[in-house]
């Protein structure tokens, strides 16, 4: 009786410890990330500081992101409407907008450098 209880318990710390061994991994990891996510905005933003459209010329600037970001948001609150009850998965190809001809780039972290994305076809509305 006893030498079973003795087993329970060590086996109960065991898994205590590993429960707090992972809690603090995940902790770790998601701090990293948040760090990682937020170096690569403030490189974003500088280099749309310093780039100018292909097309237009403008420069893209903090206002690229700005219309990125909420036509991003936009996309998203429309598929949560229409599709509430779905689960999905979404990639974003488009990190600017620029404001003066609409021109979509993607941006390329290796060369911190925003590269020009063909014109989508118009979306359908439903
Ligand atoms: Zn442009």
């Amino acid at each position: 009786m006893s030498l079973l209880w003795s087993w329970l318990e060590i086996i109960s710390r065991c898994i205590e410890i590993a429960l707090l061994i992972l809690v603090g991994v995940v902790a770790v990891a998601v701090g990293f990330a948040v760090r990682a996510e937020k170096r690569t905005r403030q490189q974003m933003r500088e280099a749309a500081r310093q780039s100018r459209c292909v097309r237009c010329g403008a420069l893209l600037g903090e206002e690229a992101l700005a219309l990125a970001d909420a036509e991003w948001a936009k996309m998203r609150d429309e598929l949560d409407r229409s599709h509430f009850y779905r689960r999905y998965r979404m990639v974003r190809t488009w990190r600017a907008i620029c404001p003066g001809c609409g021109a979509r780039y993607s941006y390329q972290e290796a060369t911190r450098a925003f590269v020009l994305l063909p014109d989508e076809p118009p979306r359908e509305s439903s």
